[in-house]
């Protein structure tokens, strides 16, 4: 009998996280501290990150190791399953073999849950009591809310404005989990109230709230800050998806020739890849890695290899990274998880040196892909992860046409169930691509800071 579902047992949960930067040939350039123009150093972190993750984020050992407590409550949901497309396949008629990981059984509904328990529990360990972040689709505000509440911390959620609106029931998960949620921009700091006087119908961004959850941590002794993706330590944890992916093809007796996971700050894309890069890098795997974004907020694909801010009130250090400015304001998409300026150091310096590669989709073409996918497999992808199902069609009948058995890997990075009003304005024919001028493009990168 063939076999749809590859599993794995408990005791094959990795135990430790790949550090990519152990094997990259062009190390990232370090954070800067944006007022003396040097590189940021542990003390310009410590008002809002505890020492372990500070360490992490510049750590070059190959493995850490993953602490029994995280271990521990990853076992809820992982190891996650690997699927065989088999349905898929058949009604593209391609000869490729289509895999896909699925992150959607984690109880937060997407891979960020991953990252979310480790930064917990090291802030719990260091002392802190209460944790500030930003979220914009809702996915990393319902995993941090969900990691604070495991370790007895409080959690402080700026919600970025259009998905707050759009989306009330990832707002009301959060609260079920004990979290305070606001609207970004809000009136509960100097941010927000900046943005708001300028623009009181603002839609808000990633960037805003950033600026407003970095305040208000910075402000408070006993408050520290938690970020969903971009950072170095946040890429780490995410790389038991692909250690598990690994391990699950080989079980199948396949090795992928190309691999898709959607890219929104890029610690998706580098939890699924870096650990098929260690064997590019290592052994001169042939494998494609491929990061999608979307055509309405085209970092990789548009962007430009510099120093900026992670935020709009410029609060951040200062990373060098693909950037479309920061404060390049991202039309409201219905995949609120890929809106942000900015992209990971570490995928950028990767993209930067050739070693992975990116395309990016129209919204329109993701929610038709979204939905083949939804009626051969059976899973509702969220608009996010719907992006590398898109990539993967594509290169599925680029394959029929060559004739190419090729093995193609899809991250399925969450479940799309709190997104139906988003189906539905597909589905009805409302949606619309909200592709970028060269014009807005190149006015937004001109208030880069010069480095
Ligand atoms: C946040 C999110 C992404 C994008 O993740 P990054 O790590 O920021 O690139 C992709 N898929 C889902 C379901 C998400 O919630």
């Amino acid at each position: 009998m063939r076999e749809k579902k590859i599993l794995l047992t408990e005791r094959e949960i990795p135990t430790h996280w790949y550090n990519v930067m152990a094997d990259m040939p062009n190390l990232p350039k370090p954070p800067l501290n944006p007022a003396t123009g040097r590189p940021a150093g542990p003390e310009d972190l410590v008002a809002i990150f505890p020492m372990e993750l500070i360490k992490q984020e510049a750590a070059t050992e190959r493995w850490i190791e993953i602490p029994e407590p995280v271990r521990e409550l990853y076992k809820i949901w992982r190891p996650t399953p690997m699927f065989r497309a088999y349905q898929l396949e058949k009604e593209l008629d391609t000869p490729a073999r289509i895999y896909y990981k699925y992150e959607g059984v984690s109880p937060a509904g997407s891979h960020k849950l991953n990252t979310a328990i480790p930064q917990a529990y090291y802030n719990k360990e260091a002392g802190i009591r209460r944790l500030t972040t930003e979220t914009g689709a809702g996915q990393w505000g319902t995993s941090i809310s969900m990691a604070c509440q495991f370790f007895g911390l409080e959690c402080q959620v700026y919600m970025v404005k259009i998905s707050y609106n759009q989306k009330p029931y990832r707002r009301i998960l959060m609260n079920t989990f004990g979290a305070s949620v606001v609207a970004s921009p809000s009136e509960l700091t100097e941010a927000g109230r900046a943005v708001l006087a300028e623009n009181p119908d603002s839609n808000g961004s990633l960037g805003i709230a950033i600026s407003e959850a970095v305040e208000d941590a910075a402000k408070r002794a006993d408050t520290n800050y938690s970020l969903g993706s971009v950072l170095n330590h946040v890429c780490l944890h995410q790389t038991i998806i692909g250690q598990e992916a690994k391990l699950q093809l080989e079980k199948a007796g396949d090795y992928p020739d190309v691999v898709f996971a959607s890219c929104g700050g890029g610690s998706n894309f580098a939890g699924l890849a870096f650990p098929f890069l260690m064997d590019k890098l290592q052994q001169g795997k042939k494998v494609r890695l491929v990061a999608v974004e979307p055509s309405a907020c085209p970092t990789l694909t548009r962007g430009t290899f510099a120093y900026d801010f992670g935020d709009v009130a410029k609060m951040t250090p200062l990373l060098m990274m693909y950037t479309l400015g920061h404060s390049f304001m991202p039309p409201g998409i219905h995949a609120g998880g890929l809106r942000y300026h900015g992209d990971s150091p570490l995928v950028s310096q990767l993209y930067h040196d050739g070693l992975v590669e990116a395309v990016a989709c129209d919204q329109t073409a993701v929610f038709e892909a979204a939905v083949l996918f939804s009626r051969t497999e059976g899973i509702v992808p969220a608009p996010e992860s719907a992006h590398a199902v898109r990539a993967a069609i594509d290169e599925a009948v680029r394959a029929r046409e060559a004739g190419e058995k090729k093995v193609i890997l899809i991250g399925l990075s969450g479940h799309g169930h709190f997104d139906m009003s988003a189906y539905e304005a597909y589905l009805s024919g409302e949606l619309q691509d909200a592709p970028h001028s060269d014009e807005a493009l190149a006015e937004s990168l001109q208030r880069l800071p010069m480095a």
